[in-house]
């Protein structure tokens, strides 16, 4: 054992020595140090050789720290055009936003999650389409065109839930890839149907999809008026082909 240094209001990387501690069962001595980070654990015990010989730096939050920079990942953002391109850093998918909301996203690393939604972990999950809007909690946002890429403001609008149900997208039991036609397997045609505060409304059974859809499509917007789902056009083409 080498002999003893007085190491009070000595500093080793974010630690402060405070006063010394009981020596351990060893004879080694030990400190009280307060880690810069103020956090919950920050005020404890170091061996006195570690602090010197730089083993202890840290309550620990050092390590946290460097582990989170390590592994945050930042979006790559395209600003040249007349509104603003990201990719997100798990799918590398484009996503769209107006560019005076870049200083407002860009401190954060976007994802898409398994909804297809743009979002991002920052203690809280937050989505962009929210944050850009500054969408109250008991609102919703609606994209206009169901296209939950884009996020710039002039497509999402704030909704209540209500609203939003009738803009509600391609429920999972759906069989041809438009909400409110589905293939009747009972008479081999296609059934369109709607679905207003909760009753179901029968709008025929159609031997040509497109026609079902177009009926479909009508029946939006005489029961929904301007909270219709127009964004379906292109997935159910897509399905066509
Ligand atoms: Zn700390």
């Amino acid at each position: 054992m080498g002999k003893f240094i007085d190491l009070t209001g000595k500093e080793f990387g974010r630690l402060k020595v405070i006063k010394r501690a009981e020596n351990d069962k060893y004879g080694h001595s030990m400190w009280w140090c307060q880690c810069d980070c103020l956090g919950e654990d920050s005020l404890k015990i170091f061996k006195g050789d570690n602090l010197i010989r730089c083993v202890s730096k840290s309550c620990g939050c050092w390590r946290k720290d460097n582990a989170r920079i390590l592994f945050k990942k930042y979006n790559t953002y395209d600003l040249s055009s007349k509104f603003g391109i990201g990719y997100t850093s798990n799918t590398n998918i484009m996503f769209y936003f107006d560019l005076d909301d870049y200083s407002l996203i860009k401190n954060y690393c976007w994802f898409e999650d398994k909804d297809g939604y743009i979002v991002t972990h920052d203690d809280i999950r937050i989505s962009m389409h929210r944050l850009v809007t500054s969408c109250p909690d008991d609102m919703e946002v609606d994209h206009e065109f169901h296209n939950r890429y884009d996020n710039r403001k002039e497509f999402l609008r704030i909704v209540t839930r209500s609203q939003n149900c009738m803009n509600m997208s391609l429920k999972s039991n759906n069989t041809s890839g438009v909400t409110g036609v589905c293939f009747s397997k009972s008479n081999e045609k296609w059934y369109a149907y709607i679905d207003k505060e909760g009753e179901r409304i029968n709008l025929g059974y159609y031997d040509n999809f497109n026609i079902a859809v177009k009926i479909r499509r009508q029946a939006e917007i005489e029961y929904f008026g301007e909270y219709r789902y127009m964004g379906e056009q292109l997935s159910s083409e897509k399905k066509l082909s």
